[in-house]
């Protein structure tokens, strides 16, 4: 298929999925709306059928795998009335009435493989799917799992998986994916090779990370009326208002982000509102006993470990160093398994699919991926650690702070020096000098700090809010940007916890307060008799 065909049917029809390349062109020259004349054989004619499969591929990427699927689609969504009808709020694909999205027991267990025909290029496509997976990951409670163990047989028959990943040439499409029920032999992301080590935008991870929306089901987000434009059809919901940066959003259909294809603050509220965190509280009581709360799924606190020193919760990871120093993790559900990771350990972080530990000698070890992931030895002569999106921080028993951002193997960035306590987001990092001044710096790891607070015991970060627990008890948190104004939140603390618009504060008795929405909402007593205090990271 030519790249004007693919112009053309782009326009007809919709460029679903398909289309990432499909729509680089010109802008569609013809109204969408044109389609509600297309005939069946016009239409056959021009959807594009992969080669070797003879899948077809409809309504941008979305596949068929027989020419009676087609059809029906056809007569469904093309050959009616109602193609063109604008409904109200839509953004996630609904088939048959129903939104189309993994069910609680799938959605912690997307796995694929990473074909190894993709040769040379190979490592380059699993880093890439992997960074595009951690961004969706870090939104919502959703997690993808590489099976390397199936890449030399890495088809669209390899039932051991839930989707493949593998190369096509041809240039019919950057890339194309599927959607959640789609059946496993179209459970397919497909990149064209042409996508692979792209030195100019999109990147493969942006391409991928649009494509890795589709397989949660997300739909273009210029099907939407207020896009003006590239409408493609009414079979979706809206978890969100109408977003032009979303990353689900074609540039050339009057998206505002041009290729940068990065999921946008509404792409991270329209994916949790899809698969919605569990928003926990973790607390320590005496004698190591963990508990756990996830708000909004009642007020039980079950007790999921005993003989804790520290606990750590990622989005949906629970971390836990045991009083004689090995280290446990598990995933998913309260009740999932343990496995264990480690022993010897003094602290441990969980930030989407990474934990990193800093063990009683000062080396500071991260894995990511699996829970059994091989450990990478990233530092030493360490005392903190944090980790946060795709950064790793590190201050060492000198004081002096040093940051990485992107693979495990990445260089280390120096930040500062004479701090007492470090806290990060995958934008912002914070430290509390010996002093007791807060600094915060945000953006690339070489900008400027900014100034914050004095007479500070510690800080804790979380989107664009900081919090800052001062030496006296006091918490003062701030919203918004460095600049932003302090808002009193309350007295006589010595834990303090951010995490998205939830606030968690363990008063010096005890007492556990939590509160969720804007910085002037009221507090809530959840508990009382704990020791430490933790909320999970959105
Ligand atoms: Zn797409």
């Amino acid at each position: 298929m030519s790249k004007s065909q693919i112009a053309w049917w782009c326009a007809q029809l919709l460029c679903v999925g398909v289309g990432v390349s499909a729509c680089t062109g010109s802008p569609p020259e013809e109204s969408p709306r044109a389609s509600r004349e297309s005939t069946w054989e016009h239409f056959l004619s021009q959807v594009h059928q992969e080669p070797g499969s003879g899948v077809y591929i409809a309504n941008g990427d979305e596949p068929f795998s027989d020419v009676t699927q087609l059809r029906a689609f056809y007569d469904a969504h093309v050959n009616t009335a109602n193609v063109g009808t604008r409904q109200d709020g839509l953004a996630i694909m609904v088939r048959n009435g129903a939104r189309a999205r993994w069910t609680e027991a799938e959605k912690h267990h997307l796995s694929y493989c990473v074909s190894t025909a993709f040769g040379t290029r190979h490592a380059t496509v699993v880093q890439a799917m992997s960074d595009a997976a951690r961004a969706w990951e870090a939104a919502a409670d959703v997690r993808f799992v590489h099976l390397s163990e199936f890449d030399s047989n890495c088809t669209a028959s390899q039932l051991s998986v839930v989707f493949d990943v593998r190369p096509v040439s041809g240039g019919a499409y950057f890339a194309r994916a599927f959607f959640p029920g789609d059946a496993r032999a179209v459970s397919n992301v497909l990149i064209d090779e042409s996508s692979v080590g792209r030195t100019r935008s999109p990147s493969l991870t942006g391409i991928l990370r649009h494509e890795l929306g589709h397989t949660l089901g997300f739909r273009h987000e210029h099907t939407r009326p207020e896009a003006g434009t590239c409408f493609e059809d009414s079979r979706w919901e809206a978890l969100t208002s109408y977003d032009a940066a979303s990353v689900m959003h074609y540039p050339t259909c009057n998206g505002t982000e041009g290729w940068s294809f990065t999921l946008s603050p509404l792409d991270i509220a329209g994916a949790r509102a899809a698969y919605e965190l569990p928003n926990r509280i973790g607390i320590l009581r005496p004698s190591g006993l963990a508990y756990i709360q996830e708000q909004g799924r009642g007020t039980t606190w079950t007790l999921v470990a005993s003989d804790v020193q520290a606990l750590a919760l990622g989005s949906d990871r629970i971390g836990i160093i045991k009083t004689d120093g090995n280290v446990y993790v598990k995933e998913g559900s309260l009740g999932a398994a343990w496995m264990w990771q480690t022993s010897n350990t003094q602290a441990l972080s969980l930030a989407g699919d990474r934990i990193g530990v800093l063990h009683h000698d000062g080396i500071v070890y991260v894995k990511e991926g699996r829970l059994d992931a091989n450990w990478a030895q990233v530092r030493s002569d360490a005392r903190a650690i944090a980790l946060a999106g795709d950064r790793i921080g590190v201050l060492g028993n000198d004081g002096q702070v040093h940051v990485k951002q992107g693979g495990l193997g990445a260089d280390w960035v120096w930040q500062t020096s004479n701090t007492q306590a470090l806290a990060l987001t995958d934008t912002r990092i914070g430290v509390v000098h010996n002093d007791g001044n807060v600094f915060v710096k945000e953006g690339d790891l070489g900008t400027n700090w900014v100034w914050q607070a004095a007479n500070t015991q510690a800080i804790s970060l979380s989107g664009n809010r900081i919090g800052a627990l001062y030496t006296d008890g006091n918490v003062h948190v701030k919203e918004g940007g460095l600049d932003a104004a302090w808002v009193w939140e309350t007295s006589i603390t010595r834990v303090l916890s951010l995490s998205g618009d939830r606030i968690g504060a363990l008063h010096n008795n005890g007492d556990v307060y939590v509160k969720q929405g804007g910085l002037s909402t009221n507090w809530t007593l959840v508990t009382s008799g704990a020791t430490d205090l933790v909320l999970s990271t959105p």
